[in-house]
């Protein structure tokens, strides 16, 4: 008989009774240094006193309104998201996929505002992952994903990873912008180059399209600056944001500058649930944390011990691991065994990572790690290692 829960996810066999920062907690009291942080969703961790005051103090409130009417905590959190990005204007949603939607009509709208209807398609990256509705997945075009799922959307073309050239030869009269992920994460943790995030600003600003990012994982602080694109020194047109956004809480958003969102008059969008009052609440209690003064500089230093141990440990084991890669706290080890079985045997050692593609663990830890609880991590991770290779 088939799960109650529709069985999309695979085997799950582990269940969490409460979370202690960098911690969880499963249902028989064991605990686990969770980096993978619900991918890349509890920045802070969890049950953070901020956080859960926050949400505590709204939800005595009012949780829900709709859109029909102001919700002063959005109208913050926009003007705070706008004060510390290159954009003028915020559209809230509730996950990654609505977010991109958003990116991908503001897109099309924006050329058939400018009197370009003809120009409606978008190019994006191989290797991409923007989400699971028909236009994200038509976007992201991964085959494992479109299988069985009939006629794929419209107006989307792939280009390699990394190519300039080829991207810029993708560039037709019909192209309406580009998409890309700064750092790809589904994808295998594949940070893009400066000088190709710079050339993608480029070629955008030759052919007259939006260039937008797709920021719901490597976003909010996740890179060691607040958003992944700033370490090029380029401004996108659009971004779209979720995963750390509300440090749990289901909510995403759409930022873009006031001349990429020319044509976003009223009802052209809408959200029933978008930005609503606890959405808000989190998200403004996530930026108080991940704005405080000197908290992206220790998210950098903190990257560098993360990482240097685990460049050590693939130093000290060359025929396990091929690569160490990553931006900041979003780190991937490319290793030699199958990573399924690497991440397992991290468990096995109280330690959560994810799997990504390219045969990469990911590292995803909240943001607000010790380097006690790095080394502890590290020390887990090559236990694992060695316990892959006994078991192979
Ligand atoms: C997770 C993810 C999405 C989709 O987010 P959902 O909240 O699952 O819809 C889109 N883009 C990137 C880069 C992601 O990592």
């Amino acid at each position: 008989m088939i799960d109650t829960v529709m069985p999309t996810y695979g085997v799950r066999d582990i269940a969490f009774d409460r979370g202690e920062g960098v911690y969880l907690i499963d249902t028989n009291g064991r605990r686990f240094l969770d980096c993978g942080s619900g991918i890349a969703v509890t920045s802070v961790g969890h049950a953070h006193p901020h956080l859960v005051q926050a949400l505590k103090a709204q939800a005595e409130k009012v949780w829900h309104t709709s859109n029909l009417y102001q919700i002063p905590g959005q109208f913050r959190a926009a003007e705070r998201l706008t004060a510390n990005s290159f954009a003028d204007t915020v559209f809230f949603c509730n996950s990654g996929a609505e977010a991109l939607e958003a990116t991908i009509k503001l897109i099309r709208k924006y050329q058939s505002h400018n009197g370009h209807p003809a120009k409606n398609r978008i190019i994006t990256i191989q290797g991409a992952f923007h989400g699971r509705t028909l236009a994200t997945l038509a976007a992201g075009n991964n085959p494992a994903h479109l299988a069985g799922f009939g006629t794929v959307a419209p107006g989307f073309d792939q280009v390699p990873f990394g190519n300039l050239n080829a991207l810029r030869d993708a560039i037709t009269p019909e192209t309406a912008g580009i998409i890309i992920e700064p750092v790809q994460g589904e994808g295998g943790i594949r940070a893009m180059d400066i000088d190709y995030i710079k050339g993608v600003r480029a070629a955008c600003d030759e052919f007259g399209i939006l260039m937008g990012v797709d920021e719901v994982q490597c976003g909010m602080g996740r890179t060691g600056k607040l958003f992944a694109h700033e370490w090029a020194g380029v401004k996108p047109d659009v971004m779209a944001l979720a995963k750390g956004l509300g440090g749990g809480f289901p909510v995403g958003a759409c930022l873009a500058t006031e001349a990429a969102a020319a044509g976003m008059v009223a009802g052209t969008h809408g959200s029933t649930f978008g930005g609503n009052p606890l959405a808000s609440a989190a998200v403004n209690a996530v930026l108080d944390i991940v704005l405080a003064e000197g908290f992206l500089d220790d998210v950098q230093r903190k990257a560098k011990v993360f990482r240097d141990a685990l460049e050590a440990i693939a130093k000290r084991h060359p025929d396990k691991v091929e690569q160490v890669r990553g931006m900041g706290l979003m780190l991937g080890v490319k290793t030699k065994a199958v990573n399924g079985k690497v991440v397992a045997a991290c468990r096995e050692q109280g330690l959560l990572t994810v799997p990504a593609g390219d045969n990469v663990v990911r590292f995803l830890p909240p943001l607000i790690i010790t380097d006690v609880q790095i080394a502890e991590a590290a020390t887990a991770f090559e236990n694992a290692l060695a316990a892959v290779a006994e078991a192979a």
